[in-house]
């Protein structure tokens, strides 16, 4: 039996290459782990004493040629094979343990030049890997250091690796070479800032974790992550207690990180089931986060609460009398910490740069049944260029042009039909995910005078995520004293709702821009 050894990742290599040298295999070897081997006092032949051609190119050449692929390629139960083997004086290759050039350790790398990625584009070690998995029933490949004990074990036993196992690594291979080529085309996608939606699209995502279950317990679930440098995404955040998180944590936290990246000052937002519950801004984070717990005492019990700037004592304090699922900051105070880590299954996230944004030609893939529907991310909370457009005879005032600002972010994040009152940069009430708008609006002031009060409502303002169709939500609004409104505007309609704000004394604002969350 021959095996070609071929590694960049030298994991385990001379122990496993021993083994093999223990059970008869004779071993080629190229030119980094034939050095490797040697050192370490395992037999080997170079693989430029097998073709009597000389590794070249600084070692773009190594393995590239028919002595090697036909010794891989050659069905051994095809006499023809066999035969053209014997003329050729060509010995066959039964096991080819290859792993490649570190790409994605490479592109990963600070500062990395094109030229250092492409050079790290291996050539020879996936058409090696890639002939070998053809010839499966004749070849075993082994490219990942995970495999060599099973197939040591195999070997000692039975003498051969059996077909089961050679099909099982013919499939990683491919699995391999594949998500490999994948990141280099995304790589450079990325490097010539192309932007489109590709005729194909193939992501590269790296396993973080299997799930215990997923929105369900029911639903088996594993976490991916995306290959390539992130900032602010909960796939760095570094946990700090408490149990792993599940599907829905992920999927919620998620959505709470990307609502609290459109604060600059000291904000906290509570979620719960993909919906803010609870926002607060103020000048400071204390304060930010009474008001995000007293805009709903309720809902927060169980959700997930994210803040913008470090948790001191004192509002770990205050944190740790609420039944809160996780917590997400970018620090914490040493004794914060202490307090927090007293209640063992509160879920505690560190994450650095909590307040980084995506880029906005990031993807936001939904899978549907047969397909999926990719756009790019909902970035921009207002036109960038289009003045933010008055449309009623009363003007608004500064602070309910803040507040309007503020609960247009908050709204941006609610799943639609979705309403947002606030007050004193204090999300008031939230009517998220209604089928109808005018429910929306009711629920979002429902919210707001059962769990605050009737008079909260007083003097408060309203974001849309989307346009009214009526004026009957004007019309509920006023009803409950509220004195502005911001939306996109553009139903047909439009001028029944600015009529009604202008019969009533209230200002409203036109966006022009809709923020439909599904
Ligand atoms: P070594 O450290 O043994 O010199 O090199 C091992 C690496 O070379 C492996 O990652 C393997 O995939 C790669 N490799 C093997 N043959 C060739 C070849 O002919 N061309 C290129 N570019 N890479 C090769």
């Amino acid at each position: 039996m021959r095996a070609i050894i071929s590694v960049s990742d030298k994991t385990g290599i001379v122990e496993f290459a021993k083994e093999l040298k223990n059970l008869g295999v004779d071993i080629i070897s190229t030119g980094g782990t034939y050095k490797k081997l040697k050192e370490e006092g395992v037999e080997a032949v170079e693989i430029s004493d097998l073709t009597g051609f000389p590794e070249c190119l600084d070692g773009r050449v190594k393995t590239l040629h028919p002595i090697v692929h036909a010794g891989i390629l050659a069905m051994r139960s095809n006499e023809e094979h066999m035969k053209q083997l014997k003329d050729l004086k060509i010995d066959t290759i039964d096991m080819v343990v290859v792993n490649l050039y570190p790409f994605k350790k490479t592109i990963l790398k600070d500062n990395v030049t094109r030229k250092e990625a492409v050079e790290n584009i291996d050539i020879g070690g996936p058409t090696m890997l890639r002939a070998a998995a053809k010839n499966y029933q004749d070849v075993a490949v082994v490219t990942d250091p995970a495999d060599y004990t099973k197939v040591l074990e195999e070997l000692k036993e039975n003498k051969e690796v059996s077909l089961d196992t050679k099909f099982y690594l013919m499939q990683k291979v491919f699995m391999h070479t594949s998500n490999y080529d994948t990141m280099i085309a995304d790589y450079l996608k990325k490097e010539r800032n192309d932007n489109a939606f590709p005729e194909t699209l193939t992501l590269t995502f790296e396993k973080v974790e299997d799930m215990r279950y997923g929105e369900n317990p029911h639903q088996r679930a594993a976490f991916y992550r995306e290959i390539g440098k992130k900032k602010g995404s909960l796939v760095d955040a570094e946990q700090l207690n408490g149990k792993q998180l599940s599907f829905n944590n992920i999927n919620d936290t998620n959505g709470a990180l990307e609502l609290l990246k459109e604060f600059d000052e000291p904000t906290v937002v509570a979620c719960k089931h993909g919906n803010p519950c609870g926002v607060g801004s103020a000048d400071t984070i204390e304060e930010a986060y009474e008001k995000a717990y007293k805009a709903d005492k309720v809902s927060i019990f169980g959700g997930i609460v994210v803040i913008n700037r470090e948790v001191t004592k004192a509002l770990a304090q205050k944190l740790k009398e609420v039944f809160l699922e996780i917590i997400v900051a970018p620090s914490y105070e040493a004794e914060a910490l202490e307090i927090l880590k007293e209640k063992k299954n509160l879920r505690v996230l560190k994450l650095d740069d909590i307040s980084v944004k995506q880029d906005e030609n990031a993807f936001d893939i939904k899978k549907v049944n047969g397909g999926m529907i990719v756009q790019t991310i909902d970035s921009k909370l207002l036109p960038e260029d289009e003045e933010i457009k008055v449309v009623t005879k009363k003007q608004p005032t500064k602070e309910e042009m803040e507040d309007m600002l503020f609960a247009l972010k908050v709204v941006k994040f609610a799943k639609s039909n979705g309403i947002a009152l606030a007050k004193d940069k204090q999300s008031i009430g939230i009517g998220p995910g209604q089928v109808s708008r005018i429910w929306a609006a009711k629920q979002s002031m429902d919210h707001a005078h059962e769990l605050i009060g009737e008079d909260i409502t007083k003097g408060a303002v309203m974001a849309s995520d989307a346009f009214f169709p009526f004026s009957d939500v004007v019309e509920a609004a006023h009803k409950a004293g509220i004195t502005a409104i911001i939306q996109p505007g553009g139903s047909n309609r439009d001028q029944d709702s600015i009529d009604k704000c202008d019969e009533y004394g209230m200002s409203m604002i036109f966006t022009g821009m809709r923020h439909f969350k599904h």
